[in-house]
């Protein structure tokens, strides 16, 4: 039976981040060394002391590495209560890749990976990056695309190949790299600065949030040891569903808080602001765009909270995570493109953090699946579905 009822360590971890959020974050986020590639590491590392400080760094890891060990739920709390700036999860340390990345390596990596790469990236140390995607017609939607390879020469591997869109590869100290091995795929740990690691370019994009933004990164013949394969050789595919559910759902959390807090600004403006001789959310126009938000934050936040619960009682959550993924990313994303018409002129400025917000969220219905490869993938399922009703009927 799902539990509405929140426990006192999760109210109280949201109420401590939302006042460090409010108190200590938010006053950066006129910070100069906030760039159209993200805070400088720098700024970073000074978050990161404010959040260490508060009691509050990397709080979705496991106790062993400096976390508070909490289940999805509680997760889902803490991200949603960080995600009212955008630099709240930066702060905190659980912002895509690392979050991702520490969820995987916590799951999959070896007693002498975890000291190596998971410990200093859960203390705030060192950044990381996923190497996915890749540009000439290699893994996008398709993984199975993949065209970065890595063949065997002694106790070493060899990656060839390209990657793109690579978040936080510039300024990471590592990456985990996804290259294709014999029939399947396998993920690699390597420093980026091995050689043949080459950051052809930091690409310009709509979105701004991310250290380091999204990158192009060549991969020249890269050797890596045996030991540096991710967990076992050949399972590539298979741990990057270790990572997607719960990666997409955290993404679904954050991106919620920073709606919110459009939301917030948007009623705020609307209850303050006169136009035709009364405050603008007695026109029923903008009302009802505003109660509209209501409604969805509401829908979205049950919805994530009920993924979450599926994964806290051991489900892969694949389809539920799809679900949540789509609803959320189309969802949030119409929320934050109200506000921006409830602002009016203002809306479009960067008077306020509402038109980044529109921006960031419009990116989020692309990466982690974009929105119309769950819906594919749900109907795909949906058919299986129907097919096997049929079969079990006609037998
Ligand atoms: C801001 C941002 C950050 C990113 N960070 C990373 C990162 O750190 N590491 C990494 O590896 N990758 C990263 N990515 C890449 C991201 O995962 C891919 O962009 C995504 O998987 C889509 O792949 P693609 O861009 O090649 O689009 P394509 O595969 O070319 O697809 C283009 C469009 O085709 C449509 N489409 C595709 N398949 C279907 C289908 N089956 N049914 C219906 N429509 C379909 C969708 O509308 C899709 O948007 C990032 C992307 C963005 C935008």
């Amino acid at each position: 039976m799902i539990e509405f009822e929140r426990s006192a360590r999760e109210l109280d971890l949201e109420a401590r981040t939302a006042a460090f959020i409010r108190d200590v974050v938010i006053p950066y986020e006129r910070d100069p060394r906030c760039t159209t590639h993200g805070p400088s590491d720098e700024l970073v590392r000074e978050l990161h002391d404010h959040a260490r400080a508060a009691g509050l760094l990397a709080p979705q890891v496991g106790e062993e590495w400096g976390g508070q060990g909490l289940c999805h739920r509680e997760i889902a709390t803490v991200l949603r209560a960080s995600g009212y700036s955008m630099l709240g999860p930066i702060a905190m340390n659980c912002m895509a890749p690392d979050e991702g990345n520490m969820h995987l390596l916590e799951r999959v990596a070896t007693p002498a990976q975890k000291e190596r790469f998971l410990r200093p990236l859960a203390a705030g140390e060192v950044r990381s990056a996923f190497l996915m995607t890749e540009p000439d017609g290699g893994a996008g939607s398709d993984p199975s695309m993949l065209r970065t390879t890595a063949r065997q020469d002694g106790r070493e591997w060899v990656i060839s190949g390209r990657k793109w869109l690579i978040t936080g590869a510039r300024g990471a100290a590592f990456g985990i790299i996804m290259a294709r091995t014999e029939q399947a795929a396998t993920m690699f740990l390597a420093d980026m600065n091995t050689p043949g690691i080459v950051i052809e370019r930091v690409l310009n994009t709509i979105d701004e949030s991310m250290p380091g933004g999204h990158a192009i990164v060549a991969l020249n013949d890269v050797r890596v040891n045996d030991a540096d394969v991710l967990g076992a050789a050949h399972e590539g595919f298979k741990y990057a569903q270790v990572r997607l559910a719960p990666a997409r759902l955290t993404h679904c959390m954050r991106w919620w808080g920073a709606a919110r807090r459009a939301h917030d600004i948007a009623t705020d403006y609307a209850c303050t602001r006169q136009a035709f001789k009364k405050p603008l959310i007695e026109h029923e126009g903008v009302g009802f765009m505003l109660a509209r938000n209501e409604v969805e934050l509401e829908q979205t936040r049950l919805l994530i909270d009920y993924v979450a619960w599926t994964l806290d009682q051991g489900s892969k959550g694949t389809a539920e995570s799809s679900m949540a993924k789509y609803a959320c990313g189309e969802t949030l994303y119409a929320i934050a493109d109200r506000c921006v018409q409830v602002l009016g002129g203002l809306g479009i400025t960067d008077e306020t953090p509402v038109g980044q917000i529109l921006r960031e969220i419009r990116s989020f219905r692309i990466y982690d699946g974009p929105s119309e490869v769950h819906l594919w993938s749900l109907a795909n399922r949906l058919q299986r579905k129907w097919q096997r009703g049929r079969s079990s009927t006609s037998s």
